[in-house]
């Protein structure tokens, strides 16, 4: 089969690129790099299945027959990155969104929204379920992504219900692994980037707000067979096991052996305090559950910072 992948020089939409080739699949990414690198592909370039077009999807695009599945990742994901790019964060959500689900209506293809956690907003329900309907700020910093992402959601099931387009809508919480960029702000190559150079740990708040984990190829496991399925969701994709920041901190210091220190700065604005993803629905509609722990993910994580010292998107 033929796959479009946007967002395929991201960080999980080059995973789940490898994944769909080592299947046996062809597939065209769409990227525009405005938070995504070439280097996330690079490993791909040549191979006889893929090929990388340089698009912005919010742009029209005619693609020649088959088109089998459009996965749709494209979206800056760090709240650096949404933060700095909110109208594009927003135009990818809504136009960009709206292009792709055109382009799989078009050539009847399976169409998988990666929605978010976000959706979720700074929860009151704990952990999430999928039933749960969120507590988003509408007009705070995150919004940028959070309502991009609403919408989005919204979107996919309007061309579900109007069209009958076999949709799905996976949300994604806290993923790590190997090619998140180090400069990306995000907690974990933050804290990896300064453990490894002996710099402070930049604990926000007081690090009692807690989040997820979950390894990247637990992740793209997650997505693939939500791709086989015939599951709309939305579905949380996610791994269960809730830890705080400040002991996420203390859990790299050891793993590194690092002799970095911890520092104290302010809570960003609107920052969720607490993130736990309910798979139940995931574990019984997909057999899925994160199958990699915390220590044996960031073991891999650090193996992989430690050899790619310069990688910065
Ligand atoms: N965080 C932190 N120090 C950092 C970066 C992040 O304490 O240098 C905290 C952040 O405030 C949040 C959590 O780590 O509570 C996860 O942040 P991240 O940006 O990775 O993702 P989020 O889950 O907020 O989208």
């Amino acid at each position: 089969m033929r796959f479009v992948v946007t967002g395929a020089a991201g960080f999980i939409g080059s995973h789940l690129c490898d994944r769909l080739l080592a299947e046996g699949h062809d597939v065209l990414g769409i990227d525009n790099l405005l938070t995504g690198s070439r280097a996330n592909v690079a490993h791909l370039e040549g191979h006889p299945r893929f090929r990388l077009l340089v698009h912005d999807v919010c742009e029209p695009l005619e693609l020649e027959p088959p088109v089998d599945g459009v996965l749709h990742l494209a979206s800056p994901a760090s709240p650096k990155d949404y933060l700095r790019y909110p109208i594009e964060t927003l135009d990818v959500g809504s136009i960009g969104t709206r292009r792709m689900l055109e382009l799989a209506r078009r050539h009847g293809a399976r169409f998988l929204l990666s929605s978010t956690s976000e959706c979720y907003g700074d929860p009151l329900v704990h952990p999430q379920p999928e039933t749960y309907w969120g507590n988003v700020n509408p007009v705070g910093p995150r919004s940028c992504y959070d309502e991009a992402k609403r919408f989005a959601e919204a979107l996919t099931m309007a061309y579900r219900r109007v069209y009958g387009l076999r949709t799905s809508i996976a949300r994604i919480f806290n993923t790590y692994g190997p090619r998140m960029k180090l400069d990306d702000g995000r907690v974990v190559p933050t804290f990896l980037d300064q453990a490894l150079r002996g710099a402070p740990l930049t604990v926000y708040g007081d690090g009692s707000q807690t989040r997820s984990f979950c390894y990247v190829s637990d992740m793209v496991e997650g997505l693939w067979r939500l791709l086989l399925s015939e599951e709309p969701g939305p579905i949380n994709l996610g791994n269960p096991a809730e830890i705080s920041v400040l002991d996420f901190a203390q859990r790299i210091l050891e793993l590194t052996g690092s002799p970095s220190r911890i520092e104290f700065l302010p809570l960003p604005e609107d920052d969720p305090k607490r993130r736990q993803p309910e798979i139940r629905k995931a574990r019984e509609v997909l057999g899925w559950e994160p199958r990699v722990s915390l220590e044996e993910g960031l073991r891999e994580t650090i193996a992989w910072f430690r050899r790619h010292p310069a990688w910065g998107g």
